[in-house]
């Protein structure tokens, strides 16, 4: 429990400032990281739940850090949000994402579409649409080709910047998903006003499907969905049991360890050409 009085005050005091101090430093590093292209993609793919063949690849940044190592995004997305280096960042992603795409394409590689994480701020910053355009543009990158991850807040359902970004991206044609559905604040009638094409449920409802209520839960779900057109991805998929409860809920689509990590561009490349990967 916290001391109250000065000692306890002193205390709370230099831990704050020393999380500051932390949090400036990672701030400085990221921008650094940005700038010199220290941060660089993993793909994890997506299957059809009853054939097993790969609908998606999705991107997941990872940072390559001089003296950490490989960092995770959870380490950093939110420092990125907080500061807006998400921006700068988002931008870097969807660059990559579509550099891979050509350079696949150039190797001959049958391509899939790649799925790019957006996040509300980054979506709220209004630039998201356009840097699409731009790299669909340069790097000669067709609309079915990417796919817009946009995580479920209140931010998103109430905001009017992100809902003109959310229209100038499905008038560029291309494919949106709700992410981590589940977890934040959207009702499905807002989301049917989006109409976007899927909803990616949050690994938490996969991982409870050894229950029956779990299972009524996620059958719910994916009922919802479908009357209102859209597809349903189960996330987090890590056992042969969760695919075939999902197969029989009528889930479209699984990702997970169960089909595979997210793993740097060569590994995806070999993925892309098994083909059906269950
Ligand atoms: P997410 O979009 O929900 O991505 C799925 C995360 O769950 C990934 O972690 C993935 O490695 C992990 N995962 C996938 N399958 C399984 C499984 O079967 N079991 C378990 N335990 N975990 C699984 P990762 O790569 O660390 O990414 C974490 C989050 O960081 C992502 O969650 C996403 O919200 C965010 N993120 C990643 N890349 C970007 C990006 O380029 N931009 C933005 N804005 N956010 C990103
Ligand atoms: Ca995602
Ligand atoms: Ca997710
Ligand atoms: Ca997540």
């Amino acid at each position: 429990a916290k001391e109250a009085g000065k000692g306890g005050y002193r205390f709370f005091d230099a831990h704050l400032s020393d999380q500051l101090v932390r949090r400036l430093n990672w701030q400085k590093e990221l921008k650094h990281a940005i700038e010199h292209e220290e941060l660089l993609l993993h793909y994890q793919p997506r299957v059809d739940a009853v054939t097993g063949e790969i609908t998606s690849l999705e991107a997941l940044v990872r940072w390559k850090h001089p003296e950490h190592g490989m960092v995770p995004p959870d380490a950093f997305i939110s420092v990125a949000e907080e500061t807006g280096l998400i921006v700068p960042l988002g931008e870097q992603v969807i660059h990559q994402a579509c550099r891979q795409l050509a350079q696949w394409r150039r190797d001959g590689i049958p391509l899939v579409p790649v799925a790019v994480n957006v996040s509300a701020r980054q979506i709220n910053g209004g630039s998201v649409s356009s840097t699409v355009h731009y790299c669909m543009k340069a790097y000669a990158i067709e609309p079915a080709l990417l796919e817009i991850e946009i995580t479920e807040s209140e931010t998103v359902a109430g905001s009017k910047i992100a809902a003109e970004e959310i229209a100038a991206l499905q008038r560029m044609e291309l494919s949106l998903y709700v992410d981590d559905f589940g977890t934040g604040y959207s009702s499905l009638s807002q989301l049917q006003h989006l109409d976007m094409q899927g909803l990616k449920v949050d690994r938490a409802f996969t991982s409870q499907l050894a229950k029956p209520s779990g299972v009524e839960l996620f059958r719910a779900i994916v009922s919802m969905a479908h009357a209102i057109d859209m597809l349903v991805v189960a996330e987090g998929v890590e056992t042969v049991e969760q695919l075939h409860t999902l197969q029989a809920l009528g889930c479209n689509e699984i990702q997970g360890y169960f089909i595979s990590k997210p793993v740097p561009p060569d590994n995806a490349a070999a993925l892309i050409q098994r083909k059906k990967l269950f």
